[in-house]
């Protein structure tokens, strides 16, 4: 026993000077010379800023920081500098496409599996982050969790990526958004795992812990997918079970009366405005209940006129009246005419994201107001202002830089020229350089106190 004990005494002090090294090595520091900084709460712009970045975090913002010696310094004094941007509802692991699935999901959902579509949702995240998204709510139809593996695998540091906040399978009553046969139904599970089936109190309960289990950082139910979708004693319910996880709730809403039963509830935040009613906007701006338009922009590649004026209207009353807006973009499809209409060349992720500009410079919202949609607003409703977002000291160093002035003209967004995440550069002079990203094995513990 004596001799294990002393081996036992041999190990921690090696482990212990091993720690001691560790914790000698300095983060380095990193210095942005920043030409123009916009705080997004304010909607107002700071020139010649320099910001100070020591490891993952930002140590100081100010005019006149003085450079530690050896810190490595950026130049951005040609830019402008913005937090990074949010989409606030999107799905990254769901591509349904024209062929050969005629834009019915139902068959993605059939032909491409969990693996494939995590890949998928690992190729998307690269491509929003070169877009300057940063935030990413990633909210149901995502096979088996590849939403939260993703979170998980860029948390840990395997690859770059968005922070994602994954909801898991969306939680539904009998059905959710499917119209399933008896016999695939009741013999062939079809409807798990795109959606959960949650009908009693019991039921729901269940869901939700499953998905926080699995690594879900929000909750999503199907309000009213159904006739007989939830009840505000269900949506009550949920978000308090929610709640002990830290997890927010949203509903997916098509019809006016599933809206009112979420206003109801004081649920955390509504997706799809077009069923919403003038006075629903007001009751939720009352609330401070946050609205994923998800407003779809008319492209040649999607979208109808009539659809597009409808969106635009929704939109502009929601701002009129004060509802807390996010940038969101529903993004779960694919086609062949998604092109650059002068180069021919593909457009990415990040393109079709950005271009859902198009839909809140139709409904007139000023650029002030648009930017702080995509990003306080994307972090508030993320619920990750606490530690992410904002460029002030102590929190993430989650960084862009555009080369136009975006509170005057927006689609300079379109354009960014340099990323930073985490405090690593990710973009520079307008070409990815993610090195520094990649690693073969889990080098960051995962974040909180949760394991997923
Ligand atoms: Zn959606």
């Amino acid at each position: 026993m004596k001799k294990r004990a002393g081996i036992f005494c041999l190990l921690l002090v090696v482990l212990l000077v091993g720690v001691a090294a560790v914790q000698a090595q300095p983060a380095p520091i990193t210095a942005i010379k920043a030409g123009r900084l916009i705080d997004p709460e304010t909607g107002t712009a700071a020139t010649n800023q320099v910001i100070l970045i020591e490891g993952e975090k930002i140590k100081a913002v100010g005019p006149n920081l003085a450079i530690p010696a050896g810190a490595v310094v950026i130049d951005l004094s040609k830019l402008t500098v913005l937090p990074g941007l949010v989409d606030a509802h999107t799905h990254m692991a769901m591509t349904y496409k024209e062929q050969p699935e005629n834009n019915y999901y139902y068959l993605t959902y059939v032909m491409e599996s969990t693996p494939l579509r995590a890949i998928q949702a690992a190729s998307n995240g690269i491509q929003l982050l070169n877009s300057g998204f940063t935030v990413v709510r990633d909210v149901g139809n995502n096979a088996l969790y590849a939403d939260a593996a993703l979170r998980q695998a860029i948390e840990q540091g395997w690859l770059p990526g968005p922070t994602v906040i994954p909801s898991g399978p969306m939680i539904g009553s009998t059905g959710g958004q499917f119209w399933p046969t008896p016999e695939m139904y009741k013999y062939h599970n079809i409807m798990f795992p795109e959606y959960i089936d949650a009908n009693s109190p019991d039921e729901i309960v269940r869901a939700i812990r499953e998905n926080m289990l699995f690594g879900a950082k929000t909750i999503k139910l199907c309000i009213d997918c159904k006739p007989w979708g939830y009840s505000v004693e269900d949506i009550k319910l949920a978000i308090s079970e929610a709640a002990k996880g830290d997890c927010k709730v949203e509903g997916h809403v098509q019809t006016a009366e599933g809206a009112q039963r979420a206003i109801d509830a004081g649920i955390h935040m509504i997706a799809h405005g077009n069923a919403l009613t003038p006075e629903q906007h007001r009751q939720m701006a009352l609330k401070g209940i946050f609205l994923n338009g998800t407003d779809t922009p008319f492209m040649p590649y999607r979208g109808s006129e009539d659809a597009f004026k409808r969106t635009v209207a929704n939109l502009r009353d929601a701002w009129e009246k004060k509802v807390p807006l996010t940038f969101s973009t529903d993004l779960d499809y694919w086609n062949e005419r998604m092109k650059n209409e002068k180069t021919g060349e593909w457009l990415t992720r990040g393109d079709l994201t950005i271009a859902f500009l198009e839909t809140w410079k139709a409904a007139d919202i000023p650029p002030a107001d648009i930017l702080r949609a995509m990003t306080i607003n994307g972090y508030k409703a993320a619920d990750i202002i606490k530690e992410r977002g904002p460029i002030k000291p102590g929190f993430y160093a989650d960084l862009i830089a555009v080369a136009g002035d975006p509170l005057t003209n927006i689609d300079a967004l379109r354009d960014v020229q340099f990323v930073m995440k985490n405090g690593m550069v990710f973009k520079k002079d307008g070409v990815m350089t993610p090195e520094k990203f990649f690693h073969p094995g889990p080098v960051r513990a995962p974040s909180g106190r949760w394991t997923r």
